[in-house]
């Protein structure tokens, strides 16, 4: 089954994904993580988008639609999580495309819905381990007092880049202008579903599993 979670920045599709993942052994393909790890390991594409990213603005559809298209050719075991991606409607048609060529399809996408007072106040406290991708939070999740990851046991927990108020701005207006449309996009595809992702993170996931045992 592949799904698609949609939501603003902050909207906690990372964190939804990654217990899809244990829970499910779905895949989860990020295309944030994969920007960032492009950057990380110093390739000429993560050179070339790193400050686009820290903006706050989208990286191109060329770029991101090459990224899915490869992950795609590997195993995708059971079912695909797409987190983050499609952010435009040129790439939901891409996603269509390529997924048709697989003989597959989206089973759902389930829209994540919170409010930008929640979403500031999330990202602002917001901590990411760059080795695992496990999320803290100042207020909710703190970081562990021996400065290492609970989930990998990393010592690199750190800020993103554009995890600041003004990257921010920039992120949600995009989300507005550029990703919001894709909910429009789906519905007419009768594929669109919502949460509420201001719930707790444990009701959140409660309501997620309802959703895709009915689909
Ligand atoms: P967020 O917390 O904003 O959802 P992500 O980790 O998904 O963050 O993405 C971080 C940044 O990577 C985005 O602000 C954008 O610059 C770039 N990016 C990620 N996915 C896409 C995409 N599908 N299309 C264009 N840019 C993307
Ligand atoms: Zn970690």
């Amino acid at each position: 089954m592949n799904i698609i979670l949609l939501g603003p920045p902050g909207a906690g599709k990372g964190t939804q994904a990654r217990r899809l993942v244990a829970e499910r052994g779905m895949v989860q393909l990020s295309t944030g993580d994969m920007l960032r790890e492009a950057r990380t390991s110093g390739t000429e594409m993560g050179k070339r988008v790193a400050a686009v990213m820290d903006s706050g603005a989208l990286v191109t559809d060329e770029i991101v639609i090459g990224l899915i298209a490869e992950k795609l050719e590997g195993d995708t075991g059971g079912g695909i999580i797409f987190d983050g991606f499609p952010r435009t409607l040129a790439q939901a048609d891409a996603l269509s495309d390529l997924l048709g060529e697989k003989n597959t399809e989206l089973a759902t996408v389930i829209e994540m819905q919170v409010d930008d007072d929640a979403l500031v106040a999330r990202i602002t406290a917001r901590s990411t381990c760059a080795d695992c991708g496990e999320v803290y939070n100042d207020n909710t999740k703190p970081i562990p007092a021996d400065g290492k990851c609970s989930n990998c046991g990393s010592d690199k927990i750190t800020r993103r880049a554009d995890d600041n108020e003004d990257s921010l701005k920039t992120r949600l207006l995009a989300y507005y202008k550029q990703t919001s449309p894709l909910i429009g996009y789906y519905y007419a595809k009768g594929l669109l579903t919502d949460v509420d992702g201001l719930a707790e993170m444990d009701d959140v996931a409660a309501e997620i599993k309802k959703k895709l045992d009915t689909v």
